[in-house]
């Protein structure tokens, strides 16, 4: 073990606060990075408050992760000191289930994957400690190379808000030729529409915020909605192929599933603390739509989305915040004034701690 140190939420209504703590010695497939950039999740909002059950206190979210590597174990063959690396929302899994064999780690069957934080911790005993902190010690199997011409802080978000919407882009298979909607644009909706455009669909953007609508057609967007708006809703009743909506707050999804055509799919990717409303089934049962969810996305999918970023230059918009911003970060993210991923500057952890 050695000492490291972070910034952690003591309790669900405390502000956030330094933290010092172990982690593992570099064991002979583990990787040790020294953290530079950690991007800031709504699912780390959700855990430190304490809105979704089970959050262990004190809480080290942080799941974007990228870093330098400063230590490497006598069997790791994927990395060397110095080169660049990424962790993103898994640090283990059984490796042993069908799902785990097929590179789907996130559904592991055997003891379901290790979250990156707040998950059981078998190297030390007790929970694990995420990316706000100043290095993290992961096995290379669940490391990421990491691409060398983008901007480094603006690929930390891709570790979760890229993956979690290429994803399920790819497994419903957007392409040319299709019309796709993106709901919110926040973090996650961000990636979702640079991913769409990529992919060459026809994006549409559905925001509640109309200050973000020049943005999202910068970002990509061929059209934006204010999904507030019935008269502009129902200029695109039935005609949707696939929608991804990342909204990460309860809402009738009965104005989304209304817009698919026959046979679309509404794919659910927010976690939202308070359930939605009951979906009308009859907006299903007669256009034989789908209502689907996906969880972010298995460590060679997660490599494959870093190296098509890196191919298309595909980054994250970010908003570059010190360590001891937290807080405020949080506070906007609520009122969805995220524009569009806060990333800590882990290089102010030094000051702070
Ligand atoms: P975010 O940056 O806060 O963005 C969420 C966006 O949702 C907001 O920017 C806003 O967009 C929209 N929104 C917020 N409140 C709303 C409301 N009451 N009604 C309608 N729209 C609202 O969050 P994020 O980091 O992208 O995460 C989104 C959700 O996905 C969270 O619940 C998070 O926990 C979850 N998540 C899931 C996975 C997975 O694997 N499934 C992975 C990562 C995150 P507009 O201003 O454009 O309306
Ligand atoms: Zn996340
Ligand atoms: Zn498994």
């Amino acid at each position: 073990m050695y000492k490291t140190y972070g910034y952690a939420a003591h309790s669900a209504d405390a502000p956030f606060a330094p933290f010092a703590f172990d982690r593992r010695d570099t064991g002979p497939h583990d990787v040790r990075i020294e953290i530079l950039y950690c991007g800031v999740c709504h699912s780390d909002l959700h855990t430190a408050r304490g809105e979704w059950a089970g959050t262990v206190y004190p809480n080290v979210p942080g799941h974007e992760i990228v870093g330098r590597v400063t230590e490497v174990g006598s069997e790791v063959t994927k990395f060397k000191v110095g080169t660049l690396a990424g962790v993103g929302c898994m640090v283990d899994s059984c490796r042993t289930c069908p799902s785990c064999l097929e590179g789907l780690e996130q559904y592991c069957e055997g003891s379901g994957f290790v979250g990156t934080y707040n998950a059981p911790d078998k190297n030390t005993g007790g929970v694990t400690y995420g990316g706000y902190s100043k290095s993290i010690v992961v096995d290379e199997a669940f490391t990421l190379r990491v691409p060398e011409n983008l901007d480094l802080a603006a690929v930390a978000p891709l570790l979760c808000a890229g993956i979690t919407t290429y994803s399920p882009l790819r497994h419903w298979n957007v392409k040319a030729g299709q019309k796709v909607g993106i709901v919110g644009l926040g973090g996650l909706g961000h990636m979702g529409v640079k991913l769409a455009a990529a992919f060459g669909a026809h994006v549409v953007l559905f925001t509640t915020s109309a200050s973000k609508v020049e943005d999202a057609k910068r970002l990509g967007a061929h059209e934006v909605v204010i999904s507030k708006d019935p008269e502009q809703m129902a200029q695109h009743v039935n005609s949707f192929d696939f929608i991804l909506n990342t909204v990460a707050a309860s809402h009738d999804l009965d104005l989304f599933t209304a817009l698919l055509k026959r046979d679309g799919t509404m794919t659910l990717v927010g976690v939202p603390e308070h359930a939605h409303p009951s979906p009308a089934i009859g907006n299903l049962i007669f256009k034989r739509r789908a209502l689907a969810g996906s969880l972010i996305g298995g460590i060679a999918e997660t490599q494959e989305m870093l190296d098509f970023c890196g191919e298309h230059g595909i980054t994250s918009d970010i908003e570059m915040i010190r360590m001891d911003e937290i807080d405020k970060a949080y506070e906007r993210m609520v009122k969805s004034d995220v524009k569009y991923r806060f990333v800590i500057d882990m290089a102010s952890l030094k000051e702070t701690a």
